[in-house]
């Protein structure tokens, strides 16, 4: 039988879930989505070990479970955390993955968005290197416009939020200090996908 020369296809955006213009670094912190989940949510938060320290790799290695616990006393507090986020905007706007989107990562904890419980069954995590309360880049902002727009290409994504919004009380993150009007701008999405 003939076989069709290949013709070179230009690289996708998404293989399995993974973005292509994303460091990648696997977690082991993820599980399943339940049967037929339609993945419509985006949820924005900040993180930064120890927090307000920029720059090192304790994110990464919290998420992959390979940070020293013993290496500052802040990490005490956390020890023995099993997190993960589908994603890591660092302050000069490079780009982590972590969990394929098309499974269900562990950042969300206990939520609720408009009545639904659980969000990780139905988000993607996205954190923004940061802290709570305190100002993003333009870079970061970049990249999350950026990655937003190319994560609505791949799944029905209905609305963007922060954490601080489906577990209010509990938690406060990205804060005040996020700019959702500059993110709605770059993404022209209707008002009603962003909170309040
Ligand atoms: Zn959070």
């Amino acid at each position: 039988m003939h076989r069709t020369p290949e013709v070179p296809a230009a690289t996708p955006l998404w293989h399995g879930g993974w973005y292509r213009f994303a460091h990648r670094a696997d977690s082991p912190n993820f599980g399943p989505r339940p049967e037929g989940t339609a993945i419509d949510l985006i949820v924005v938060h900040s993180i930064s070990l120890p927090p307000g320290h920029y720059g090192g790799d304790e994110v990464q290695r919290l998420f992959c479970n390979t940070l020293d616990w013993d290496a500052h006393p802040y990490f005490q507090s956390i020890r023995g955390l099993k997190v993960s986020a589908h994603f890591y905007v660092r302050r000069g706007g490079e780009l982590w993955q972590f969990v394929s989107c098309d499974h269900r990562a562990w950042h969300a904890g206990a939520s609720s968005h408009q009545g639904r419980d659980n969000c990780n069954d139905y988000a993607i995590g996205i954190e923004l290197e940061g802290l709570e309360g305190e100002s993003f880049e333009p870079s970061q902002y970049e990249t999350l416009a950026g990655l937003s727009a190319a994560i609505a290409q791949a799944y029905p994504i209905r609305h963007l939020v922060g954490h601080e919004h489906i577990a209010p009380g509990r938690k406060g993150d990205p804060g005040a200090a996020f700019d959702w009007p500059t993110l709605h701008r770059s993404l022209g999405w209707p008002a009603t996908a962003f909170p309040g």
